[in-house]
């Protein structure tokens, strides 16, 4: 770590404060000490008056961002646009010619237009802004002697926090308890491997990140084990701080789409800039008044070259990702939001995403093969054991079953208060269970003297206790039956250890498959002196119901061209029981355990994986394999995961999806998408929004590229043609105005079109200009131009130009512009099927801009600036008429396209059925 590192660290406490310890003395001193120094206690924490008083001196535990630049410094940036430098530079030769009314117009004009691209920026700045927000980590944090939970920007110095596997560090600690803590310190140091934390003093002269073993950096990842420290910095004060400065510094990178959107702006702008001069040009040789020719050209450079689109993207694929956090989806970055219309395989776990995670043990089976029922549902200890075989004593059943429930609850972490479980959805049925036959404080009678936490990989639980009645020490194990068996030398039968023979342990297995055809997923528990000579006492069966809802989505999904596949580390009958409910395992497909996975190299995976559906028994690892493998094969995947484990995964994969209640922060830190509510229906509703976004963007583009053409093209024509200018260069500003402010802004925001959702994913590798936008983009631009044009000449007498003449050409041409913006709201279908007024930004946008036309034309002070006159009902009705052209032929193209496409399919149908 280098020297710069460690001064930061020394900068970072304000002296003044009253709590002020450098991290570097932390490190040194003991953890008492330290504690003491910060007026706290190890265990009882501060007092929530106390942390109250605290938070007025420390402010809140989070980061301002700086407001660099103030606002009117961001609106004078507008001007720094060469185009508007022109246009100043036109207005300031008109003062110089006494032309004061051109110049007031000038002026008028680059004010709107400034304002307008200075205002759409603001907000593309503000809802990047709050996509930082949309996910505020919370704490593990001791507040008068309890376990609270609550937002991190509450923590202060002084407040103890618990730190568990998973978890981002809130806030700088000193720590005061590390059992086999690894911390992920990559974000600092650059350092991959996790570093194992201590308690005891750091002695000797220690600086830089790295050398402080004890010490937890806020933003900093737990990989392994648990801990607890003392906050000595928050917010700006913590190491983080000093990062969070430098990160600022850094511009976020563009995505796909807004590079691309660049390029196309750039390409635009040569060619415009190329007519444009040509024009001028020709109207010089022409011998048209060069001031004119100057003013139009700079005004057509302003309108004609959608400087705005890129911006307009932004905007728009932020209020999309604005709109996915409503429906409980959080995309962390723009460029998800691009992908996830082009996902075509879905790898999703079971529990929690495609199932409910609410779990209820309903089913017990004990070695001696005594089975019994659990009533009730949820964590509410609320229902009955039933036995199956009444006829044997119901005594001897009853105890077998409750030695089960003893070993499950003891290895257990959960607890369950008033209905309400803290801990593991799997644990808390355990102790559920174990409460619906009043085994209440079985866990006093031990002491926990080391735990073999739970993983993906191992898929078992073991915790090593001293029996406080004879002070002998035992080990309870819980887990997959598989793995547990295979720790087992025998089974108890009526409280005596019997050996475990083959025969047995087969019998053992075939009742557990029978429980997972029910659904239900296996916890098997054993017990003994030696972790490799346990005791095999039975097994729980805990019903895990599927979310309402997810086989439609799925159905749907499947309909539009996704394929999904389910990972588990459940067994195959339970996997299979639970897809096939889910319509998910049809016909056809297949499974896959762990162990074929393992037996296949990477070409034979790819080989055989797109007919797999269930992949069952995986931990983290074979999710790796199985997102590369998809890829291999040119599939874009989305993959969900919850563990510390599935960080990987979730990194490699096209979509990485998190999730938020069950999710650890590892994990979320790997994603690039947070599912609020775990739930599956959500990933359709964000793949949904991913899709329409797409489309929105190219409806918008269709437009402002027609428009823009169109207005070039106008000029273009009428300078060949010898004609004068139908437009004056106020009218072209006022065109552009149109096209990159509101009405092409709400385009972005059209609703989502839920037939969207059953086209097929679109190609990753297809551009945005296709030859089908193109085509669109001339018809429209043609239409505008003839019907233009023809208004202008129908006005115009002996060559001459009227102020009336450029009123109706200009009005015709703003009409022209609303109906085109009104067809551009779909591609394929009709407005009136979408809807007139289902897009109510649209709507304001274009009531908006019409009012303003008409003040145009009729307000005095603006028919001067405009060079206008007052139209008449009957010119208004006529120049509709004419406008509407565009409209009617985009509705008609739709129409016949929509109908060869009915015909197509219906084509397919049949040569499918006959031939
Ligand atoms: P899914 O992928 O469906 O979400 P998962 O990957 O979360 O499932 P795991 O949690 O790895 O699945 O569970 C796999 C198996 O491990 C379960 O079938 C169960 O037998 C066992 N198991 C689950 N939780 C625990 C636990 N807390 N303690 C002991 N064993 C467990």
């Amino acid at each position: 770590m280098s020297e710069e590192k460690a001064d930061m660290s020394t900068i970072s406490f304000e002296e003044n404060l009253r709590f002020s310890i450098k991290s570097e003395d932390a490190s040194k001193y003991s953890f008492e000490e330290v504690v003491k120094l910060l007026e706290s206690d190890a265990k009882y924490g501060l007092s929530w008056s106390e942390a109250d008083d605290r938070i007025k001196t420390y402010r809140f535990n989070e980061f301002s961002v700086n407001q660099q630049q103030s606002l009117l410094e961001k609106y004078f940036e507008q001007f720094k646009n060469p185009l508007i430098l022109l246009l100043l530079a036109s207005a300031f030769v008109s003062i110089c010619m006494q032309q004061f009314d051109d110049a007031f117009s000038i002026t008028a004009a680059i004010i709107i237009v400034v304002s307008v691209a200075f205002v759409q920026e603001y907000r593309s700045e503000k809802s990047l802004e709050e996509l930082n927000k949309l996910v505020p980590p919370t704490c593990n944090c001791i507040r008068e002697g309890n376990a609270e939970t609550f937002l991190a920007r509450n923590l202060v110095p002084g407040d103890i926090v618990q730190l568990s596997m998973g978890d981002r560090v809130p806030a700088d600690l000193r720590l005061i308890e590390s059992v086999d803590l690894l911390i992920d310190e990559s974000s600092f140091t650059g350092e991959t491997e996790p570093v194992l934390k201590t308690t005891q003093p750091v002695l000797g002269k220690n600086n830089g990140v790295a050398s402080k073993r004890n010490i937890a950096f806020m933003g900093t990842l737990v990989r392994c084990g648990k801990g607890c420290g003392v906050v000595i910095g928050t917010g700006e004060r913590s190491e983080f701080g000093s990062v969070f400065k430098m990160m600022q510094a850094e511009e976020s990178p563009k995505t796909p789409l807004q590079k691309s959107m660049d390029i196309l702006g750039k390409q635009l702008s040569m060619y415009s800039f190329g007519i444009i001069g040509l024009i001028m040009v020709l109207g010089w040789f022409q011998g048209r008044p060069i001031m004119e020719m100057f003013n139009i050209g700079v005004s057509l450079a302003v309108a004609a070259i959608p400087e705005g689109l890129p911006i307009v993207v932004t905007v728009t694929l932020a209020l999309g990702v604005m709109r996915m956090a409503k429906r409980k989806a959080i995309i962390k970055k723009l460029p998800t939001v691009e992908t996830l219309g082009c996902v075509n395989v879905i790898c999703s776990d079971k529990t929690g995403t495609l199932t409910k995670n609410e779990m209820t043990v309903t089913s017990i089976l004990t070695s001696e093969m005594y089975e019994g029922e659990f009533t009730g549902v949820g964590y509410e200890p609320k229902g009955q054991l039933l036995v199956h075989d009444e006829g044997k004593s119901y005594l001897k059943q009853l105890d077998s079953m409750k030695l089960v429930l003893e070993v499950g609850s003891v290895c257990n972490n959960a607890d369950v208060i008033d209905g309400e479980l803290r801990g593991q959805p799997t644990e808390g049925a355990v102790i559920t269970a174990a409460l619906k036959i009043s085994l209440n404080d079985v866990r006093d009678k031990y002491i926990r003297l080391q735990e073999y936490p739970f993983s993906s990989d191992q898929k078992l639980m073991a915790v090593r206790c001293i029996v406080k009645l004879n002070n002998n020490e035992k080990y309870f194990v819980k887990g997959a039956i598989e793995k547990v068996l295979n720790y087992c030398t025998h089974y108890s039968y009526h409280s005596e250890s019997m050996l475990l023979n083959v025969e047995r342990k087969s019998t053992f297995l075939k009742a557990a498959q029978f429980f997972g055809r029910k659904g239900l997923r296996v916890l098997a528990m054993a017990y003994g002196d030696k972790l490799d000579e346990l005791v095999f006492v039975g097994m729980v069966g805990i019903l895990d119901p599927p979310r309402p809802g997810t086989a439609e989505a799925i159905r749907t999904l499947h309909g539009s061209g996704i394929k999904v596949k389910m990972l588990t580390g459940d067994a195959e009958e339970t996997a299979c029981a639970i897809s096939s409910r889910l319509g998910l395992y049809a016909f056809g497909s297949t499974a896959m355990s762990s162990d074929e996975i393992d037996n296949l190299d990477d070409k034979e995976l790819e080989a055989r994986i797109s007919s797999v559906s269930v992949f069952y028994r995986v931990g983290p690892r074979h999710k790796l394999r199985i997102v590369k493998a998809l890829q291999n094969n040119g599939h874009v995947v989305g993959m969900t995961g919850d563990g510390v484990n599935d960080g990987v995964a979730l990194k490699k994969a096209d979509i990485g999806i998190a999730m938020g209640k069950a999710g650890t922060d590892v994990c979320k830190e790997a994603a690039d998408m947070i599912l609020i509510d775990d739930d599956f229906y959500t990933i359709m509703g964000a793949i949904e929004e991913g899709k329409a976004i797409f489309h929105n963007i190219r409806n918008f583009v269709t437009f402002q590229l027609s428009t823009s053409i169109a207005a070039l093209s106008l000029i273009a024509f009428a300078t060949l043609m010898r004609i004068p200018n139908p437009l004056n260069a106020m009218q072209i500003l006022w065109i552009n105005i149109i096209m990159d402010g509101p009405p092409a802004q709400s385009l972005g925001v059209e609703p989502v079109d839920h037939d969207v959702l059953k086209q097929p994913p679109r190609n990753v590798k297809q551009p945005m200009i296709t030859k089908e936008l193109i085509f669109n983009v001339l018809l429209s631009a043609g239409i505008i131009i003839c019907g233009t044009l023809f208004i202008f000449k129908y006005e115009m007498s002996d060559n001459i130009v009227t102020p009336r003449d450029t009123t109706m050409t200009f009005t015709c041409f703003v009409f022209f512009d609303m109906f085109n913006s009104l067809s551009c709201r779909s591609q394929v279908k009709s407005v009136f099927t979408i809807g007139l007024f289902s897009n109510k930004p649209f709507l304001f946008a274009v009531f908006g801009s019409i009012i303003g036309q008409l003040l145009v034309i009729y307000a005095p002070p603006l028919q001067r600036i405009f060079v206008t006159e007052a139209l008449t009902i009957y010119d208004l009705l006529l120049l509709l008429a004419i406008s509407s052209t565009v409209f009617i032929v985009s509705e008609l193209k739709k129409f016949i396209y929509r109908v060869s496409l009915k015909r197509r399919k219906r084509n397919e149908v049949y040569q499918n059925h006959f031939v």
